[in-house]
């Protein structure tokens, strides 16, 4: 059982899954908040069935699975419509991810949760231990994510911007990588912070 877990969270093509690969070969387990989201609206999921009751059942595909583009839809059109969805997945995504930590058998565990700044920050979240950003310049951020999804500079811009501000995950931030250089350096940041997780997981388990 993982007693201390630490959040982490970044803005998109910060480099999040660069560094959750390399605590995961440390040894520590990760629960991420992108996988949650798609476990708890399975069908057959409480979840589902409260979204099938909110919106209706055009919602469902015909597998009984849900039909995210209708969805979508519904969501743009209302801010209402969004908060309403909103007010049934997180509650279970949070509980499904503390679960998740909870049941980690390394040392300490990471919950990602790109999305943390813009859900509420820590209040919603009482049983992270502790914060870790990610952090790159906006600049940066751009080019990976043009190289890696292969968008244009305009839809990039337009990702980058729907996001919360750096600064407002920053605040958040118990610990900040800085992902600005080599890749070296990253995985000397991430060697650092997991002696200091475990020395901090050790020192709760002991209290
Ligand atoms: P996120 O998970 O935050 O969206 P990724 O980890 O996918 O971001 O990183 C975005 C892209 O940038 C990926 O293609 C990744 O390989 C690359 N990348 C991340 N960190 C570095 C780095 N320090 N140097 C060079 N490329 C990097």
């Amino acid at each position: 059982m993982s007693q201390f877990v630490v959040g982490l969270t970044g803005g998109i093509a910060s480099g999040k899954s660069e560094v959750t690969r390399r605590f995961e070969a440390l040894g520590i387990e990760i629960a991420d908040a992108d996988l949650v989201a798609r476990e708890i609206v399975a069908p057959g999921s409480p979840a589902l069935e409260q979204i099938a009751r909110l919106f209706g059942p055009q919602v469902l595909l015909a597998d009984g699975s849900l039909d995210r583009a209708q969805l979508r839809q519904h969501v743009f059109a209302s801010q209402e419509a969004r908060l309403a969805l909103e007010a049934i997945t997180h509650p279970a995504i949070r509980a499904r991810l503390q679960a998740l930590c909870g049941a980690a058998r390394s040392p300490y565990a990471i919950a990602a949760i790109p999305l943390l700044a813009e859900a509420g920050g820590r209040q919603p979240y009482p049983w992270l231990d502790r914060i870790v950003v990610v952090d790159a310049p906006a600049s940066l951020q751009h080019s990976r994510l043009m190289l890696r999804d292969g968008i244009d500079a305009g839809l990039a811009d337009r990702m980058i911007a729907a996001q919360a501000t750096r600064e407002q995950r920053k605040a958040l931030a118990d610990d900040l990588i800085t992902n600005d250089g080599h890749p070296d350096h990253l995985q000397a940041r991430v060697e650092e912070l997991d002696r200091l997780y475990r020395e901090l997981a050790a020192a709760k388990h002991s209290a």
